[in-house]
């Protein structure tokens, strides 16, 4: 029997690829064929199921439990959301829904990656240590939500404040992290802050021939000028420092420009858009101060308006203080796993966690795979899946038995 007929005929390969084909894709998600396979999967699994809708009846949370020898004890939270991103299919060599298994093993599919893997690897988990007999002292919950990939303010965001979620009594959450193309594992404990704003500066209007005092262009150039002195200062810090990743920094991106009325006009007002990611170095308080000093040294006149303006989130700790971080870290050191502490590019739903102070990792056991996250031809090759569930099953018996 050749390889591609065992990873045909695997049947945690098959579930995965089952709820691969489910397009739950933004730009309007529709969860109704993930609540069937889940609600399916948890009949199988012997496992009570509750569905949540903490925003709207589109977006709901699903979680599965299994309750622990002392249920009085902080349950362990396995996180992953149902949604994925969008496709451009003319860009894919296979069909982004089709979950096609190419003769290397690799799994075809928007989700193979993020996160629908990780998802159905708790399953696949859970499942075998259920047959082995096993029984942990902490209940664990695994959840799946909506709305990630807008930020969570339709699924985990309003979930973790509602009194279903407290009823769950979590005490540590596992959440996605990324591939990884060398032998290496990164493990997420933190998180910058999303800051996105705008600059509307407004100033004197009138005829392009002249030169009037205190125009929109002036002020706005003058603040553009020290939001890229800023940019400017952390590309260096990380070429001066190979020790650096870009989470460490802080990123600063002007990413909208907008204003004028005609070629010939000097307009009353111009916005120009920022999307910041705070380092965890950074004092808010004095960033925000920073800004407003910027915009009086340009005349004044220039509103800030805020879209995201995240607070600072402690990091989950990494050390002896965090008995769940000390079961992980044993349990990829039984395995020999290469791990590499990080602070996670972007957003996750971790960070709601966090914000709670309830510890979280973010971690996808995804190694010697090319990160393909919101890329075309989006795939996980088989065999790496599969040894996924095997690294699960030890983490999840260690975390659930602090
Ligand atoms: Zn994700």
């Amino acid at each position: 029997m050749s390889a591609n007929t065992d990873w045909e005929s695997n049947e945690e390969l098959q579930l995965f690829r089952e709820y691969l084909r489910i397009p739950s894709v933004h730009p309007h998600p529709n969860y109704d064929g993930c609540l069937e396979f889940l609600k399916r999967q948890a009949k199988q699994l012997e496992l009570p199921l509750a569905v949540y809708y903490p925003s709207n009846a589109d977006n709901p949370v699903v979680v599965m439990t299994w309750i622990g020898l002392e249920p009085e004890l902080p349950a362990v939270l396995l996180n992953s959301h149902m949604d994925v991103v969008p496709v451009f299919p003319e860009n894919w060599t296979h069909p982004p829904f089709g979950a096609d298994i190419d003769k290397q093993g690799r799994i075809y599919a928007r989700g193979a990656q993020d996160m629908k893997c990780v998802g159905m690897q708790y399953l696949g988990a859970i499942r075998a240590l259920k047959q082995s007999g096993s029984r942990f002292r902490r209940t664990i919950h695994i959840s799946f939500v909506a709305d990630e990939e807008m930020g969570g303010a339709l699924g985990m965001r309003p979930f973790v404040h509602t009194d279903e979620f407290r009823a769950l009594n979590v005490g540590f959450g596992l959440d996605e992290g990324l591939a990884s193309p060398t032998d290496e594992f990164p493990v997420f404990y933190a998180e910058r802050s999303v800051w996105r704003f705008y600059f509307k500066a407004s100033g004197t209007a009138g005829h392009g021939s002249l030169l009037l005092p205190g125009t929109a262009g002036e002020k706005l150039n003058y603040i553009v000028g020290k939001m890229m002195e800023l940019r400017r200062s952390q590309v260096l810090r990380l070429e001066n420092n190979p020790e650096l990743t870009i989470g460490d920094v802080t990123t600063v991106n002007l990413t909208r420009l907008s204003g004028g009325v005609q070629s010939n006009v000097v307009p009353p007002q111009l916005t120009a858009c920022f999307d910041v990611r705070l380092a965890l170095d950074v004092d808010h308080r004095q960033f925000e101060a920073d800004m407003h000093r910027w915009i009086e040294e340009a005349g004044g006149g220039v509103e800030l308006e805020y879209e995201h303006q995240r607070p600072r989130v402690e990091p989950t700790a990494t050390d002896e203080s965090n008995p769940f971080w000390m079961a992980f870290k044993s349990a990829t050191d039984e395995l020999g796993l290469d791990i590499k502490l990080q602070i996670f590019t972007g957003g996750t739903d971790s960070r709601y966690l966090r914000e709670l102070g309830i510890p979280a990792l973010g971690f996808s056991p995804m190694n010697n795979t090319p990160v393909l996250l919101h890329d075309h031809d989006e795939f996980l090759q088989a065999d790496v899946y599969l040894r996924g569930i095997e690294i699960f099953k030890k983490i999840i018996k260690n975390v659930a038995n602090v």
